[in-house]
């Protein structure tokens, strides 16, 4: 990587903690209620149109580990190790913070083991069906309805038609604004680097002020404007561009894509849910009925637990027209079955179909295995390099 100026915004999203702490004071002296969430199919729109917030609470460090394992079985994803283990110990500012927890019956250990952390804070249960059926759509359309009345018994307000729209559109703008901030990188030298982007993307879950995060988000697409036409740029002309795919990522378990990056490669795309895959696909704003709308949206999502996941493999030809990359890398976090069993059709597609180079990689939160995936890594890019 060759140095390169930084736009200033994004110091803002440098300590998502600081800001946390400094936007929930207020609210919580108003009484207001923040609910924690884990997945993006947990509909903000509703949470905040029912006059509470709600921050993100997905595990993703090494630390409350071994404590989880106390309890959990040492053969599950790390992903749901560590958000119990944050849970268990006490350990998460966000954790500790919240009122209530909203969970989706997801993969199978997620949903099992929610059930356990319902006995440290009360957690509302979404029953996700695992197709787009016309049955799976009224059940979670049901499933919308039941979360405002649960969210309503928890901060006294009922969910309008009005407010909801009015949370729709802001979270849409965002969207929006994100995926502008995300198109720089189909440029052949972005100039943000994908780590950077993704403090920025992980950003949106932390920061309790919205409409903040989006002018911040509007900032930002102005100084990579005007980074872009000075060609400035962290990254060499000809690199290898990686799309990269899987299970969710962020700070802490960074491991794959930091190894990327330090490899030569721009890693031009996260196609997965802490990336792309949960800011695509927008919330019909003119639909007659609101909480219908946001159903649809939400059940879209390509998450490995839907079955089957034909819309990952859209979403993946997709942002492979967009982004241009060289490579597919698919992340999969030990013992994950759901993404694990899909990395061998989605590799078929990729290899035939689109013609591009596949990797493999199974891993957890832990170090140890850093020098042999750096091995494996490099030679991978190598067949790239022109
Ligand atoms: S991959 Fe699916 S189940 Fe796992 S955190 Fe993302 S949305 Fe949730
Ligand atoms: S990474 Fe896989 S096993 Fe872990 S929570 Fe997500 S879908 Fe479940």
């Amino acid at each position: 990587m060759t140095e390169a100026s930084k736009a200033p915004t994004l110091a803002k999203f440098a300590s998502p903690v600081d800001r946390f702490h400094l936007e929930l004071e207020p609210l919580k002296e108003a009484g207001m209620k923040l609910a924690g969430i884990y997945c993006v199919f947990a509909p903000v729109e509703l949470v905040r149109a029912a006059g509470a917030v709600s921050v993100g609470l997905c595990g993703k460090k090494q630390a409350p580990i071994p404590e989880a394992e106390r309890v959990l079985p040492a053969n599950l994803c790390p992903l749901i190790k560590s958000s119990f283990g944050y849970a268990a110990t006490a350990t998460c500012p966000y954790f500790n913070a919240t009122d209530f927890i909203l969970a989706e019956t997801t993969c199978d250990g997620k949903k099992k083991m929610f059930e356990l952390m319902n006995s440290i804070k009360t957690v509302h249960m979404m029953r996700l069906p695992t197709d787009k059926s016309p049955e799976a759509q009224a059940l979670w359309l049901a499933e919308m309805r039941r979360l405002a009345a649960f969210l309503a018994e928890r901060t006294g307000q009922t969910v309008t038609d009005e407010a909801l729209r009015r949370e729709i559109a802001l979270q849409n703008r965002i969207r929006r604004a994100l995926l502008d901030v995300a198109a720089f990188m189909s440029e052949a030298r972005p100039p943000i680097s994908s780590l950077d982007l993704m403090g920025v993307c992980e950003s949106r879950t932390f920061v309790l002020d919205q409409e903040a995060y989006l002018n911040d988000l509007l900032a930002l697409r102005g100084e990579l404007e005007e980074l872009r036409a000075k060609g400035s740029s962290p990254y060499r002309q000809g690199a290898p561009r990686i799309l990269l795919t899987g299970t969710p990522v962020g700070r802490g378990s960074e491991k794959v894509l930091r190894l990327l990056e330090e490899a030569g490669a721009v890693v031009v795309v996260l196609e997965n849910c802490t990336g792309i895959k949960g800011v695509v696909g927008l919330t019909d704003e003119n639909a007659a009925d609101p909480f219908a709308a946001l159903a649809k949206r939400y059940l879209d999502t390509p998450c490995s637990c839907m079955s089957p996941n034909t819309g990952r493999f859209a979403l993946i030809d997709d942002l492979t027209r967009q982004f241009q990359p060289t490579g597919v890398v698919d992340l999969v976090w030990q013992a994950c079955h759901t993404y694990s069993v899909e990395s061998h059709s989605l590799s078929r597609h990729v290899t035939e179909d689109l013609g591009l180079p596949f990797l493999k990689i199974e891993t957890d939160y832990t170090e140890s295995d850093v020098e042999q995936l750096r091995t494996r890594i490099e030679a991978f890019l190598e067949l790239q390099t022109h």
